[in-house]
């Protein structure tokens, strides 16, 4: 399973995308903008193992911020969102006003549709990402992906209810290993971030979610089989949160 992954924007996508439905039980494809959306839903045929969502990265909302209506929108449609989120970063913080307007937009529609499971940035932006559920808080589920904010926040995330999706590359740091072992067991699910995550140069694909169970083994102390059926489990709750099960 993988649940964030940029299938659309991988080199020969829909030969990844065909590899991923046949090796995948699930495989979640996140998009950037609204109207890759609607290009990417109408160029790869729909599987049924393979959900593609709706989203607005916050690293380009400035450039997107018009198909913010289109956007909310296509929430109407489908029953989860992503990606989307806040980004606080120095290359980014300049456009955090029109960020914020943006994700503070998807969370109050959330809200008002009863709810939307959703793949979140929150990259130097955890404190506003969780404002924004306690503003909304019946938005839905929030998945962090590729969490990397502080050990508080990491906390503060987790008792907002919050789910994570973690990939190999998570494990090159410290400070992400440091995370991945502070991470409620119960809620945590593989993600690939592919192709913009690698490992050793290359792109992870959407189906090495071995890796990352063992990479989890370790920390846990349990065998990369156990940890994968960790993994597993955790998998088919989320999914049966999303409706999906
Ligand atoms: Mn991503």
């Amino acid at each position: 399973m993988d649940f964030h992954c940029h299938l659309d924007l991988y080199p020969g996508a829909r030969e990844v995308y065909r590899e991923a439905a046949r090796r995948n039980e699930f495989t979640w494809l996140v998009t950037t903008s609204p109207k890759a959306f609607a290009a990417t839903s109408r160029a790869l045929e729909p599987l049924p193992s393979v959900l593609i969502t709706p989203g607005l990265h916050p690293e380009i909302a400035h450039e997107r911020a018009a198909e913010l209506d289109l956007l909310l929108e296509q929430i109407a449609g489908v029953k989860a969102v992503g990606e989307v989120g806040l980004d606080g970063s120095p290359r980014f913080k300049a456009h955090y006003e029109v960020q914020r307007k943006i994700f503070g937009a998807v969370i109050a529609r959330s809200a008002e549709l009863g709810g939307r499971t959703l793949s979140i940035h929150s990259r130097r932006a955890v404190r506003d990402v969780l404002a924004e559920f306690e503003r909304h808080p019946n938005f839905g589920t929030a998945v962090m992906h590729w969490f990397s904010g502080s050990t508080a926040e990491l906390k503060a995330a987790a008792a907002h209810g919050c789910w994570f999706s973690i990939g190999p590359a998570m494990f090159d740091s410290a400070s992400g290993r440091a995370l991945a072992a502070a991470m409620p067991r119960d809620r945590v699910v593989p993600e690939s971030d592919g192709p913009f995550a690698k490992v050793a140069g290359k792109p992870i694909m959407p189906w090495n979610t071995f890796r990352t169970a063992e990479d989890l083994a370790s920390l846990w102390g349990i065998s990369p089989d156990e940890a994968a059926g960790t993994l597993a489990r955790n998998g088919q709750a989320l999914l049966h949160l999303m409706g999906r099960r």
